[in-house]
C-alpha cells in the first residue's frame, strides 16, 4: 500500500515523500480513510506507532479542501480555530504541533502550540493572530479560555491524543471543561495506547458511533527489542551500569531512575569512572534539559539519565540501548521506557537492573508484557541471595514541589497551584523539548525563552510503601504530576 492511495492531496503527498515515508503505517492506513470519512474514531495506538501522522494527515487534508471553512476564513479577518489537539505533556505537544507544520506545509494552513510553563503573552499574540490548527495541553488551553484570549467555538475537529494519559494525570476535569465549550456538531478523535473503563467511559460520552481501530499494542510487538535482566544487590547497580557501559562500549545509553535525585547522583557516579552523562528531569533547567538532548541525539553525549517523564517526549531513531537503572512503579512504563529503542525495525537492547526490593514490580511487568525475561547473572555481580527486601523510599532529594504559578487551580488543586501528593504518587518531572523552539508558529516551546523550568507541581516521586504487594491502584494516583 501506498500513501497516494489514501485520498491525500498532492501537497500533503509532497510533505509525507519528503519524509522518506513511502508505506504508512497500519494505523495510517486504518485512520487516514476513515477520519477522511468525517466521522468520530476511537483508535488505539501507542507512540511509535505513527498515529502523529495517522490524524494530521487527514486532518490537514480535511481542513485544506473544505470549501466551507475556507469560505469562513475569507470571510473573517481572522483565521477561526477549526482543530484543537489536546495532548498530555507540553513536549508531545511540541512533537505534534511540529508535525502538523512540517506536513502541512505545503499547505495554506497554520498551526500553534500553547503550553503551560513558559510566558502566556506570547501565545495570546499568536491567538489572536489567527490559527486553524491549535495543539494544547489542557490546563493552559482552559488558562486562555478564561481569559478569553481563545476562541473554541468554530472548532470542528477534536483530537484527544494520548488520553489514557490525560487521564492518568487528572486531567479529566480540564477536559470535560474544554468539551463544554466547543461547538456540538464537530468530529471526535480519540487515541488511547490502552483501554481502561475511564477511557471507555470518556469515549461513551464524547465519540458518536466511531470507527474503532486498534494496532498491535507496543506490549506486543517487542520482540524487536532484545530484553535481559541483571540481577543486582541494590549498592551495586551504579557498578555495575559502568562495567556494562564501559565492556560492551556503549554509546547512546539511555538510563532510566525512578527519582531526580537518583538521576543526579547517579550522574555524579558515572563522570568520576570517565562516563559522560547528563541528566534530564524536571528540576533541571530548560536550557540545560535543551542541551543535554541534542547532545545525546548528536552522538556526543554517551549517557542521558531521565526520569520517566522527562524521557517521553524523546524520539530519537534507532537508540540502540536503554537502561532500568530501576524499574518503573507503573508496569506500563516499562514498556513506554523500552519503545525508546527498536523502533521502525531497528534492533535495540533493554536491559533492567534489577534488586531484590524490585521483584514485585518486575512480576507486574512480565505479567503485563505476558513474558519471562531472560535473568543473566554478570560475574562478579552476583547477588546476595540472602538480601532482604527493603520498601522503596522517597528520597529527600526528590520533594520537588515547584510552583507552577499563574493559574487558577480549580477542581484541579485547590487554588495554590501545588497538588498533595496522592496515595502512591510517582516521579513526575516534565520532559525535555522537543525541539520546536525558536519556530515563528511556535508559541510554547522556544530554546533559552523560558524563564523557568515550568513544571507542575510534582505530587511525589516515585514513593512506594509498604512491602512490594502492591493492590490495584486508581489510575488517578498513580501519576503524582501533571504538565501543561
Ligand atoms: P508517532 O507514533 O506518531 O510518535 O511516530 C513515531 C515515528 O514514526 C516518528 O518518528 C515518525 O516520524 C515516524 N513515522 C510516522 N509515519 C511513518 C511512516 N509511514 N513511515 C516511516 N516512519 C514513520
Amino acid at each position: 500500500m501506498s500513501f497516494s492511495t489514501l485520498g491525500l492531496s498532492d501537497a500533503i503527498l509532497r510533505a509525507v515523500a519528503e519524509q522518506g515515508y513511502t508505506t504508512p503505517t497500519p494505523i495510517q492506513a486504518q485512520a487516514i480513510p476513515a477520519v477522511l470519512n468525517g466521522g468520530d474514531l476511537l483508535a488505539g495506538a501507542q507512540t511509535g506507532t505513527g498515529k502523529t501522522a495517522g490524524f494530521t494527515l487527514p486532518v490537514l487534508q480535511r481542513l485544506s479542501t473544505d470549501t466551507a471553512g475556507a469560505a469562513l476564513r475569507n470571510k473573517t479577518s481572522k483565521r477561526p480555530i477549526r482543530a484543537l489537539v489536546l495532548t498530555p505533556t507540553r513536549e508531545l505537544a511540541a512533537q505534534v504541533e511540529e508535525s502538523v507544520r512540517l506536513y502541512g506545509k505545503y499547505t495554506n494552513l497554520n498551526s500553534a502550540v500553547i503550553f503551560g510553563g513558559v510566558g502566556i503573552n506570547p501565545q495570546i499574540k499568536l491567538l489572536a493572530n489567527g490559527v486553524d490548527i491549535l495543539v494544547a495541553t489542557p490546563g493552559r488551553l482552559l488558562d486562555h479560555m478564561g481569559q478569553g484570549t481563545v476562541d473554541v467555538s468554530k472548532i470542528e475537529i477534536l483530537i484527544l491524543d494520548e488520553a489514557d494519559r490525560m487521564l492518568d494525570m487528572g486531567f479529566i476535569h480540564d477536559i470535560r471543561k474544554v468539551l463544554a465549550a466547543l461547538p456540538p456538531k464537530r468530529q471526535n478523535l480519540l487515541f488511547s495506547a490502552t483501554f481502561s473503563d475511564e477511557i471507555k467511559a470518556l469515549a461513551d460520552r464524547l465519540l458518536n458511533n466511531p470507527a474503532m481501530i486498534e494496532v498491535a499494542r507496543r506490549n506486543s510487538t517487542v520482540e524487536v527489542i532484545s530484553q535481559k535482566i541483571h540481577p543486582v544487590d541494590r549498592d551495586k547497580k551504579h557498578p555495575m551500569l559502568a562495567h556494562l557501559i564501559k565492556t560492551h562500549d556503549w554509546h547512546q545509553v539511555l538510563v532510566f531512575t525512578r527519582t531526580k535525585h537518583g538521576a543526579n547522583k547517579l550522574v555524579e557516579q558515572l563522570g568520576k569512572d570517565g562516563i559522560g552523562a547528563m541528566a534530564i528531569h524536571g528540576n533541571k533547567s530548560q536550557s540545560a534539559r535543551t542541551k543535554a538532548l541534542a547532545e545525546f541525539k548528536d552522538g556526543s553525549l554517551q549517557v542521558l539519565v531521565a526520569t520517566d517523564i522527562a524521557a517521553r517526549g524523546i524520539d530519537i531513531d534507532q537508540l540502540p540501548h536503554v537502561v532500568n537503572y530501576d524499574l518503573p512503579n507503573v508496569p506500563e512504563d516499562y514498556v513506554h521506557r523500552i519503545g525508546r529503542t527498536g523502533r521502525a525495525g531497528a534492533t535495540g537492547q533493554a536491559v533492567s537492573l534489577v534488586c531484590v526490593d524490585e521483584h514485585q514490580m518486575l512480576k507486574d511487568i512480565e505479567k503485563l508484557i505476558k513474558q519471562t525475561l531472560p535473568r543473566d547473572v554478570i560475574p562478579g555481580f552476583e547477588p546476595d541471595p540472602n538480601a532482604k527486601a527493603q520498601p522503596i523510599q522517597l528520597r529527600s532529594g526528590d520533594r520537588g514541589h515547584q510552583n507552577r504559578g499563574g493559574r487558577p487551580g480549580g477542581a484541579r488543586n485547590g487554588g495554590g497551584g501545588q497538588r498533595q501528593p496522592a496515595q502512591q504518587p510517582r516521579a513526575a518531572a516534565p520532559h525535555a523539548p522537543a525541539g520546536n523552539g525558536g519556530q515563528a508558529r511556535s508559541a510554547g516551546g522556544g530554546n533559552g525563552q523560558r524563564t523557568g523550568n515550568g513544571q507542575r507541581p510534582s505530587g511525589g516521586n516515585g514513593q512506594r510503601s509498604g512491602n512490594g504487594n502492591r493492590g490495584p491502584r486508581p489510575a488517578a494516583a498513580r501519576r503524582g504530576g501533571r504538565e501543561g
